[in-house]
């Protein structure tokens, strides 16, 4: 990655996290964005790693944003355009967008738990034209609503949203409870010990 992607990345995320939030869920004036990381118990929940193949845990969760007015939410898996992504466990489908602005989806777990996936890819393969057809970024009958097995290929990496300037990454957050309204843990604990699909 050349020092430009880096610096690109290193900006980038937290933001598209603000706007999801306000755009997904207008009534709540992205306010789950500001809860800067505590001190926490550390959270381990055994999670299928949610990249299909070679990937690399960013571990950067809880780093600055905007002059550390904010914290960044999750960790940037790092992989390759169209890299499967696969449902950490298995849970229901919450929330799902194609769009230009961004592309994610969120798996809610029947225990209370949600994994937020972002940057999802919005290219044709082999390209950066932004054309973002649903097969190129969702996998065969992921919709809202539907029902996930853990490992099962839910989605491919990619750089949509304001990861555009970047390198190819998962965003991958885990938040206790609903969506962006839960409360977000550290997800590399879990993903220390998760098992991996190749
Ligand atoms: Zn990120």
């Amino acid at each position: 990655m050349s020092p430009r992607m880096r610096r690109a990345l290193l900006s980038s995320c937290a933001a598209s996290v603000v706007a999801t939030a306000l755009i997904a869920l207008p009534h709540l004036s992205g306010a789950p964005e500001r809860t800067a990381p505590t001190a926490e118990a550390a959270v381990r929940l055994r999670l299928v790693f949610p990249v299909k193949g070679h990937a690399v845990n960013s571990a950067n969760y809880g780093a600055c944003r905007s002059g550390c007015r904010r914290r960044h939410l999750g960790v940037d898996i790092m992989g390759h355009k169209g890299q499967p992504l696969l449902a950490a466990g298995a849970g229901r489908i919450t929330a799902l967008r194609l769009r230009r602005s961004g592309n994610y989806l969120t798996i809610t777990t029947p225990s209370g738990w949600s994994f937020n996936y972002l940057h999802i890819n919005n290219d044709l393969p082999g390209t950066d034209n932004g054309r973002n057809l649903r097969r190129y970024a969702f996998a065969p009958g992921i919709t809202r609503g539907a029902w996930v097995d853990a490992g099962q290929v839910i989605a491919y990496m990619g750089d949509s949203g304001n990861a555009e300037q970047t390198a190819p990454h998962l965003h991958f957050e885990i938040r206790r409870g609903y969506g962006w309204t839960g409360k977000p843990v550290n997800p590399s604990w879990s993903l220390q010990t998760a098992r991996r699909v190749r």
